[in-house]
């Protein structure tokens, strides 16, 4: 089977080579793939993943059977609708479906009319209305912007002074260059522990691929700035065999069916942003796509062939079997260049790869690498994911950290305390 994986992060790294492992795979390219990558793959760059044209282009002459999309941006713009109408197989839902993640109208309208638990909402395009709904329901309350906002669209304002000035930011924003409608969502707090529950989804067929927890703070403690996630760790131990079913039953089942009722069946991997609380889990948010760096601690727990399995998800096919597990624990700990999430230089050069990765269990995936002559230099804010597995948390914890000593990259920072809850609890 030939294919095409699209994207360049480390997620896309850990999915390439778990595809690469398979007996199956054919001809493997990637657009544009990362050094990492293009050790199992041939990595076409310069090709933009909006180019739909150029991307058909490659899949005809390439003879491509599956392409594999790694981030949602070319989902939410109909990569798949484009793939699908030139008769070639795609692991990833198309646009209708990816409004998912796209819309966080969209979704929280869905939970409404099909009763999956979710925050209580109301929606808003007045300043006046939103003012009142805020005054009336009080604090702690949580202002959502609709749209793709790379992560900044969301505010949880623990008093109401704060949660007055977000309404005002907000609003102030949505004037700007018209990236989301002005209308915000305000949303009840909902407390409890955040999780990320994965499923391969076929229509109405769901496959449980594994919880995790990430760590979206900069700094050890949870502290400091928000960034694209500083580590993953997977199993969650909140998320029990019982949690597990309820979700899959109460929120992940119905949604799927929902959309397949409605002619737009979910075909890819969703991910569900969970707040595991008192009541039990209740929906956050929805992705259309593998987390990142969560993907990277499921590939390393995965047993057994993932490119059948994405295959027949691409092809309707998926049988109601299992995804194989290990019961082990990973962890991924991601290294990133120093004043990331704010500014950083680029080019540093990264030593001691081969020997992080002659630890028993551990894989350095590339998140923002380059290749400059004979040598890895960063490339971006978050570079290396350091990955092991291990028979538990405490294992693959110290296997990574081993690994992350032996990295020579001066100009590279991590958080020490990634998995930190798993390991109080
Ligand atoms: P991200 O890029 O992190 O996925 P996003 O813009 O898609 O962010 P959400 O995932 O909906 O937004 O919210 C971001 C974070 O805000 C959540 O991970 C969670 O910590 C917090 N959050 C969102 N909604 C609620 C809620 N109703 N109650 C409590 N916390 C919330």
């Amino acid at each position: 089977m030939n294919v095409l994986l699209l994207g360049s992060g480390g997620r896309e790294h850990a999915l390439a080579w778990k595809l690469a492992q398979s007996p199956l795979m054919g001809a493997f390219f990637a657009l544009p793939g990362n050094p990492g990558i293009a050790e199992f793959a041939t990595c076409f760059e310069g090709v933009p993943l909006d180019d739909h044209d150029a991307i058909v282009t490659l899949c005809l002459s390439e003879k491509i059977d599956l392409v594999v999309v790694g981030p949602e941006a070319p989902l939410v713009d109909g990569i798949a609708d484009r793939l699908i109408s030139e008769g070639i197989a795609v692991f990833g839902p198309r646009r209708v479906a990816a409004q998912l993640e796209g819309s966080k109208l969209f979704t929280k309208e869905l939970c409404k009319a099909h009763a999956i638990p979710t925050a209580a909402f109301g929606r808003f395009t007045d300043v006046e209305g939103a003012r009142a709904f805020v005054q009336h329901h009080g604090a702690p309350i949580v202002l959502k912007a609709d749209g793709l906002m790379a992560g900044k669209g969301v505010i949880v304002a623990m008093t109401l002074e704060e949660a007055l000035a977000g309404i005002d930011e907000v609003f102030a924003m949505g004037g700007q260059e018209g990236s989301f409608r002005t209308e915000i969502l305000i949303e009840e707090f909902l407390d409890g522990e955040e999780v990320s529950f994965f499923c391969l989804v076929d229509g109405e067929t769901v496959l449980p691929f594994g919880s995790a927890q990430d760590h979206k703070r900069a700094f050890d403690g949870d502290e400091g700035p928000n960034t694209g996630g500083m580590g993953a760790y997977s199993p969650a131990p909140v998320f029990t065999a019982e949690m597990e079913r309820r979700t899959l039953h109460e929120i992940v089942k119905p949604t799927a069916r929902a959309l397949a009722d409605a002619a737009s069946p979910y075909r890819g991997v969703l991910f569900a942003g969970l707040m595991i609380t008192s009541e039990g889990p209740k929906l956050i948010e929805y992705n259309v796509r593998f987390g990142d760096p969560e993907c990277q601690v499921l590939m390393m727990r995965m047993e057994g062939d993932l490119l059948p399995l994405l295959a027949a998800v691409a092809t309707g096919r998926l049988e109601d079997q299992p995804v194989p597990l290990k019961p082990d624990a990973a962890i991924s700990v991601v290294m990133a260049t120093k004043g990331y999430p704010g500014a950083y230089g680029k080019g540093s050069r990264i030593g001691g790869l081969e020997a992080a990765e002659a630890i028993p269990g551990v894989k350095v995936f590339h998140a923002g690498t380059r290749r400059s002559g004979e040598d890895i230099v960063a490339n971006g804010g978050r570079v290396l994911n350091v990955t092991a597995v291990g028979a538990n948390v405490a294992e693959a914890r110290e296997r990574a950290y081993d690994a992350v000593a032996r990295i020579d990259w001066p100009e590279g920072f991590c958080r020490h305390d990634i998995a930190w809850r798993a390991l109080a609890g």
